[in-house]
């Protein structure tokens, strides 16, 4: 595993994270693979992709829960990124959504607290004052957003008096590129990390299911010609972008094996070109 710098913080994490949307259920909690879960995210940190996303909303909390269990005895272990959803944006909310969060993860810190969505009705200064409270208190190490525009994140910045946004998730795969035009680029230069989520597409790009045309064949070419498999094309294809943290969500082992086998190795220019003008 390759480990990068979160942001600015001199702190380092694995190239590629484990996404846990689905562990536990996804809009309601479902305990029934609870313990094959807790497998797959100890296996993971055995794997050295130590980076975990979840988020309070995932699973009614329950994901929060499978994380904190499988972690308990080895907390330093790994880095847990969570999220507030934008119901609790108020001040009292993000202090009560933080609070209910460490109890689940079982920690007495979060290490990346994220804004899951922006809520335009509630002033991101509100927010942002809660963030950094938490902050102070010990409670989170790090702020991030998510699904933040460029502009949000600016006005998410310009609203914290001490600390720095260092990182914003969204949407980034092959199939989804709009982060590319103004966001990536702003962020590679002010070393904001891109958490790139959905990075596989929800599973589109697997053996047999990736889209059709011209970005399919070329990945199907590169994939014979470099044996690697299609998910592992693609997630080496977001690490050749600088400040880029795919965050793909598995929870079999053997895709975890593959996911984590996408770093060590690089795309040549020519094959990083090809792909991005196949999909382009
Ligand atoms: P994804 O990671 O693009 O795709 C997940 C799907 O791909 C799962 O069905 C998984 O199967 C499969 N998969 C994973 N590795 C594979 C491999 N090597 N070969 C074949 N299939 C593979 O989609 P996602 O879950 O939407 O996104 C990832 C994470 O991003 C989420 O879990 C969540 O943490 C985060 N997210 C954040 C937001 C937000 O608003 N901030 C929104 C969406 C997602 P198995 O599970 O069967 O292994």
């Amino acid at each position: 595993m390759e480990y990068i710098e979160l942001g600015r913080t001199g702190f380092k994490v694995s190239m590629i994270g484990l996404g846990t949307w689905g562990f536990g259920g996804f809009s309601s909690r479902d305990d029934r693979l609870d313990q094959e879960q807790i497998s797959t995210l100890r296996e993971s940190s055995r794997m050295g992709i130590t980076f975990i996303d979840t988020a309070e909303m995932y699973a009614r909390g329950h994901s929060e829960e499978l994380v904190g269990e499988a972690f308990k005895e080895n907390r330093e272990e790994v880095f847990i990124a969570t999220k507030v959803s934008p119901e609790h944006l108020s001040y009292e909310q993000v202090q009560k959504s933080a609070e209910s969060s460490l109890s689940r993860l079982k920690t007495r810190t979060i290490d990346l607290y994220q804004v899951h969505w922006p809520n335009p009705r509630i002033p991101i200064r509100e927010t942002m004052r809660g963030m950094e409270r938490l902050v102070k208190d010990g409670k989170v190490r790090f702020i991030g957003v998510s699904n933040f525009s460029l502009e949000e994140m600016n006005e998410a910045q310009e609203s914290l008096a001490r600390e720095e946004i260092v990182s914003n998730q969204v949407e980034y795969s092959l199939l989804h590129r709009n982060t590319e035009n103004d966001l990536l680029p702003h962020c590679q230069k002010e070393k904001i990390t891109v958490i790139a989520y959905s990075p596989l597409a929800r599973g589109r790009i697997s053996q047999g299911v990736a889209s059709r045309g011209e970005g399919w064949e070329t990945l199907m070419r590169l994939s014979t010609k470099l044996g690697k498999t299609l998910p592992q094309i693609a997630l080496n294809w977001l690490i050749c972008h600088r400040n880029v943290l795919p965050i793909p969500k598995a929870s079999r082992i053997e895709h975890l094996e593959e996911n984590a086998d996408s770093t060590g190795w690089r795309l040549s220019d020519g094959d990083y070109g090809l792909i991005s003008r196949a999909f382009s």
